[in-house]
């Protein structure tokens, strides 16, 4: 199967062609960073405009750099939901389009079953289902069990901000600036990591409390990411100063420690509430979405699972050797139309339908929803 994968569901427009032997043949993708700095965020209109603009040239491009014409292509697959309802639809009617011109099947797919699958792509050795997934991105901040490739159940979701969109506003907050290519989330990761300047004129700042990091019997289990915010934004109105970069390096530090430990205490939290039966029979963790490119992230989340496995932290055992981390390759952590073409070619090798031509959009879509709404019935 060759596959054509078109994403637009927030900022970036993506296409891209993937086989079912698990090649990327091109990916193109083309970012809206510097627009969305002139707004402070992603603007419906701007980004809808946007994707009119480059949603042609990225299939194009990614056509060309194949080497491929439509003619050798199975299918065009796009992204149907969860996402802006505007950006979508420029996805959707040029994939329609192709599709319904070339007599291609069509296939509407779920964005964060995407981002969720990525790594069957790209891994070699993938961990067997089932398996935990953490979907940290713009949109979701979610802890998920996958039974198979379209059987999910949500464990854990926000109660409030999402933790891509808390690090943005972070960025924002601080006045980190922005960068053409790189999301705002990534810049504040590196000033976090980056040493202070000398001559270091600021005396560290305190931690932020971490949300709901009660260890009793009534914890909440759910991730929240807005009182963080909050806290940060007392820490710069009190500093009362047009932040130096040495500021802005201690903030940014302060926000990335309080955000990453809340997300690992509630993860270890939730993994020890798990039944044991299923914990112990879990392939893996994946973690994936644009935070997921986060190498702090990633050697925190490393520390707490070994922390986890050696029962250190009174956690209730794991198997012996712990719940395996995986992660797919950073570029392919945020948006991209490879992971678009690829979830589609699970679904047509599994024997599910196409979609008609006449599939609305489902700006608004759970992953426990997947077929709620269409027969999902083997040819
Ligand atoms: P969703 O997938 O939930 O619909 P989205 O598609 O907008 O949301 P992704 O493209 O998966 O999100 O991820 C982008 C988010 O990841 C942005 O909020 C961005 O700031 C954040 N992000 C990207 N790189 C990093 C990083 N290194 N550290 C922290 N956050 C990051
Ligand atoms: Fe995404």
């Amino acid at each position: 199967l060759v596959v054509l994968g078109i994403e637009s569901s927030a900022d970036d427009s993506s296409a891209s062609i993937v086989t079912s032997d698990r090649n990327i043949l091109s990916l193109v993708t083309i970012s809206q960073h510097a627009e969305n700095s002139k707004y402070g965020g992603i603007h419906p209109l701007a980004a809808q405009s946007a994707h009119v603009k480059n949603v042609p040239s990225a299939i194009a491009r990614c056509l060309r750099e194949a080497g491929l014409k439509m003619s050798d292509v199975d299918a065009v697959a796009y992204t149907r939901g969860p996402g802006m309802r505007g950006c979508l639809s420029i996805g959707e009617m040029a994939a329609k389009g192709l599709a319904a011109g070339t007599e291609k099947r069509l296939v509407g797919v779920h964005h964060m079953q995407a981002h969720a699958l990525t790594l069957l792509l790209t891994e070699p050795r993938p961990p067997p289902f089932p398996f935990l997934i953490l979907l940290v991105s713009g949109g979701h901040t979610q802890l998920v069990l996958a039974e198979s490739s379209d059987q999910f159940k949500i464990l854990l979701d926000t109660l409030d901000s999402k933790i891509g969109d808390a690090f943005e506003k972070a960025a924002r907050v601080i006045q980190l600036p922005a960068h053409p290519t790189r999301s705002p989330g990534s810049i504040l990761e590196s000033y976090a990591a980056s040493p202070s300047l000398p001559p270091f004129d600021l005396s560290p700042l305190p931690a932020l409390p971490i949300p709901l990091s009660m260890n009793t019997a009534a914890q909440t289990h759910a991730f929240s990411f807005a009182g963080i915010l909050s806290s940060l934004q007392r820490v710069v109105s009190r500093l009362d100063l047009t932040s130096t970069p040495s500021e802005q390096r201690e903030l940014s530090r302060i926000f990335q420690d309080a955000a990453v430990s809340h997300l690992t205490l509630k993860l270890e939290q939730a993994i020890n509430y798990i039944d044991p039966t299923i914990r112990n029979g879990l392939g893996g963790l994946v973690v994936s979405g644009g935070v997921a490119s986060n190498l702090f992230i990633r050697g925190e989340l490393k520390a707490m699972l070994s922390r986890t496995s050696k029962g250190k932290s009174g956690v209730i055992g794991v198997q012996k050797e712990g719940i395996q981390l995986f992660y797919p390759p950073i570029q392919l952590c945020t948006d991209n139309a490879a992971m678009i073409a690829w979830a589609a070619i699970l679904r047509l090798q599994a024997g599910l339908d196409s979609d008609p031509y006449d599939l609305p959009l489902r700006p608004k879509w759970s992953l426990e929803d997947l077929y709620d709404d269409q027969p999902a019935t083997p040819n």
